[in-house]
């Protein structure tokens, strides 16, 4: 299962894309889908929720495209306008190399006028609902006589809010000699009939999630900003973890950055990802096995197979677009019957995938608040404490007895010498603390109950559109008053 992107059949122009994007390499639907679409075939793809469905059928459909023309080519339906939107800029970051490419959202709720500006300018894809598709194929603002390839992302979600007539007309205006794709974390049987009275002997591909266990892993996870990131990582960092840790990072860009400043806020760190030749990710290796750097940043090709035995702690700075990454990722630490502790941070819609990772897993990650500076400072000065009198009962110190007589007959008493070293000690190589949102922010214990991915899916317009994080602005204007 070790494919690569350049496998699978993609133009350059869409590999420069996906380089920009710094995927390292296909998610096993990308890998699966891909290959397939591109030989035309009508197809399912099934795969969870993070999984990288966009892509697999992003990348074919824009190959597929003759950009000296202006016409829709290639139309996407999707259940809602966050989707769409989201679906769409995925597009055109894919097609970034792409010369002449213009794509379009569109989507109720926004203003006509400017979607039909877009689509009269001529746009080769169009993404949208399907209500507000109609719309604009009622008002004649939107032709699709000339679409070549129809997408049908999350087609069990649109029909169960509702679409199922705007899909089906939608689908009967299309030119029949046309390509159909549909993609969707789960089945059910309204989908199976979409398929059969809409596409040509689809292939199925179903990506099935195998179980891992991971019980020996304390899983938690923090609720961070992505610009606040580095500052929560350094105050764990500071609190809790003074051995080996390994931090994991989606792209090769952000492994760069992040040890880049790590590097800069005086931890021993360095990194591995694909960009680095063989050799040099073996050194970088030994010397994290040897103990000579603390922090190992990674992607997750770069780590796969990395066996060391004392690692204390995994973060995921970025949550794994995988949930079987997650598994492997976590799984470096507690080995050799070790505890171990994975760290992981989200925001926003992370918290569909991490659900969809705990749901896979069968094991909870507990959500834990961001220690505050006080509290860093505190368990600092507390291994400090400690430190002092393990020292103070083994005996085995050199005695400053000069310096100290000096410091006593200059005035100062005991304590407030000992008050200055320890000052001096503890604001040693100290950094700057940064107040990040996260400081202000109220934290709600046992903030579990969010919705759940698939089953949201049952819970039609209504519940599908509750955003999990709304409670908190909702706690928040409550503590305002
Ligand atoms: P799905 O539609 O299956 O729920 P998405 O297509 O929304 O999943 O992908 C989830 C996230 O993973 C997105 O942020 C996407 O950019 C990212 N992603 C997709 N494919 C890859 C890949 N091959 N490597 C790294 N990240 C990826
Ligand atoms: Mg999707």
């Amino acid at each position: 299962m070790d494919t690569n992107f350049n496998d699978l059949g993609l133009s350059e122009e869409l590999l420069t894309g996906i380089q920009k994007l710094g995927f390292e390499k296909p998610s096993p639907i990308q890998a699966k889908t891909i290959p397939l679409a591109l030989t035309g075939v009508d197809l399912l793809g099934l795969s969870q929720t993070g999984s990288g469905k966009t892509a697999a059928f992003a990348l074919p459909l824009l190959q597929s495209l003759d950009l000296s023309s202006k016409l829709v080519q290639g139309i996407v339906l999707c259940p809602t306008r966050e989707l769409a939107v989201q679906v769409s800029e995925e597009i055109q970051r894919l097609a970034s190399g792409m010369e002449g490419f213009y794509t379009v959202a569109i989507y109720g709720g926004a203003p006509m006028d400017r979607q039909v500006r877009s689509l009269k300018k001529g746009v080769q894809v169009v993404v949208g609902t399907p209500g507000r598709i109609i719309d604009h194929m009622k008002r004649k603002t939107l032709k699709l006589d000339s679409v070549q390839v129809a997408i049908l992302d999350e087609a069990d979600r649109m029909l169960d809010m509702g679409f199922r007539d705007e899909m089906e007309f939608i689908l009967d205006s299309l030119p029949v000699d046309r390509q159909t794709l549909f993609f969707s974390a789960t089945m059910n049987k309204g989908v199976n009939g979409m398929i059969k009275s809409f596409s040509r002997d689809a292939e199925v591909v179903n990506i099935k999630s195998s179980t891992l266990t991971v019980e020996s892993i304390d899983q938690t996870y923090y609720e961070v900003r992505n610009r606040s990131k580095i500052e929560v990582l350094s105050r764990l960092l500071d609190m809790e973890f003074n051995s080996k840790g390994i931090i994991f990072c989606n792209t090769k860009q952000m492994v760069e950055e992040v040890c880049e400043v790590l590097t800069m806020r005086g931890y021993l760190t360095d990194r591995i990802h694909g960009d680095i030749t063989q050799t040099n990710r073996e050194r970088v290796i030994k010397r994290f096995r040897d103990g000579k750097i603390e922090l190992l940043v990674a992607t997750d090709v770069a780590a796969r197979g990395l066996d060391i035995d004392d690692i204390a702690v995994v973060f995921n700075y970025d949550l794994p677009y995988d949930p079987e990454d997650y598994v492997h990722r976590i799984g470096r630490t507690a080995r050799a019957g070790r505890s171990g502790k994975s760290v992981t941070f989200v925001f926003g819609r992370d918290i569909h995938r991490l659900e969809t990772i705990e749901r896979y897993t069968k094991q909870p990650v507990k959500r834990m608040k961001i220690p505050s500076q006080e509290e860093v400072e505190g368990a600092k000065s507390d291994t400090l404490v400690s430190k002092v009198r393990d020292l103070l009962e083994s005996g085995s110190y050199n005695t400053y007895d000069t310096a100290f007589d000096r410091l006593l007959s200059a005035g100062n008493n005991a304590s407030e010498i000992f008050s200055a070293l320890f000052h001096i000690l503890n604001t040693q190589n100290n950094r700057e603390f940064e107040t990040i949102t996260e400081d202000t922010e109220t934290f709600v214990p046992n903030k579990k109950k969010r919705i759940s991915n698939d089953n949201s899916y049952k819970g039609g317009r209504k519940r599908s559109r509750k955003r999990p994080f709304r409670r908190k602005d909702r706690d928040k204007k409550r503590n305002r008053k």
